[in-house]
């Protein structure tokens, strides 16, 4: 087993702020581009990494994610890598997967986080301790449900939330001081959250990115992954409800 380092690269800036991530297997030096929403700016990284590009790892089929499948595997040969079950909307794809896929000698497993569209998966490199959440988790947030339920957003987000405290959040969009008025608006008392945007606006002032978020640092500070906290609920004054409920009022209020 192996790890894989992470570069992180703003796509469509100003408008989407997409991220696309860089991942290079330290073992075999096998790299990869998870949600090319465009070109320019991963070939730039490429070309001064001196990078030859293996694969290309999908999310989810929206076009801020896979805009750049097609031209980004005309220029490197890249294989373009997607959930099986939503192969029919990948542009390109030439993998598809179920369970796991091996870049080199780091293995991801898939996640099939739903919700936000059908057939969405996260690639979790349990070695690094990794997580692509694409647009299921982000910093603070979470996606909108285009195909999907809130109990099937809930329930995705429920399985990320099991996994270990330590695992690093990179998400499909920088979204974290958007999500921040929100997260406040529910929880303003809450301390870890308070000083988490803090920092986030501390980065974003420097032109950083706020992210890797990690699932504890979420677990502490994202409203929609505190409701799995019997404690939040009671605060939000729904002692009594589910965390589905819980979730479910959140996304009304
Ligand atoms: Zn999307
Ligand atoms: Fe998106």
């Amino acid at each position: 087993m192996s790890k894989v380092s992470v570069d992180i690269i703003l796509c469509r800036a100003g408008s989407m702020n997409n991220y696309a991530y860089l991942l290079v297997d330290e073992k075999t030096g096998k790299s990869a581009i998870v949600d090319p929403s465009e070109v320019t700016p991963i070939v730039k990284v490429l070309e001064a990494k001196g990078i030859e590009l293996d694969y290309i790892l999908n999310t989810h089929h929206h076009y801020d994610h896979t805009d750049g499948n097609i031209e980004l595997q005309k220029i490197t040969g890249a294989k373009i890598v997607g959930n099986k079950k939503d192969a029919a909307r990948i542009p390109g794809i030439n993998i598809e997967v179920e369970d796991e896929f091996l870049l080199g000698e780091s293995k991801a497993k898939i996640i099939e986080i739903e919700g936000h569209t059908k057939g969405h998966i996260a690639f979790y490199f349990e070695e690094s301790k990794d997580i692509f959440t694409g647009d299921v988790l982000f910093s603070l947030g979470c996606g909108g449900m285009f195909e999907g339920t809130p109990e099937e957003m809930c329930e995705s987000l429920e399985k990320l939330s099991q996994l270990p405290d330590s695992v690093r959040v990179y998400p499909g969009h920088e979204y974290t001081m958007h999500c921040a008025s929100f997260a406040l608006y529910v929880d303003r008392d809450n301390q870890n959250l308070v000083n988490y945007v803090m920092e986030a606006k501390e980065k974003q002032q420097k032109g950083l990115p706020t992210i890797p978020s990690t699932i504890g640092k979420e677990k502490k500070c994202n409203p929609y992954m505190r409701v799995f906290d019997k404690e939040f609920r009671n605060k939000i004054g729904v002692a009594n409800a589910t965390s589905v409920e819980a979730f479910i009022g959140l996304l009304n209020s």
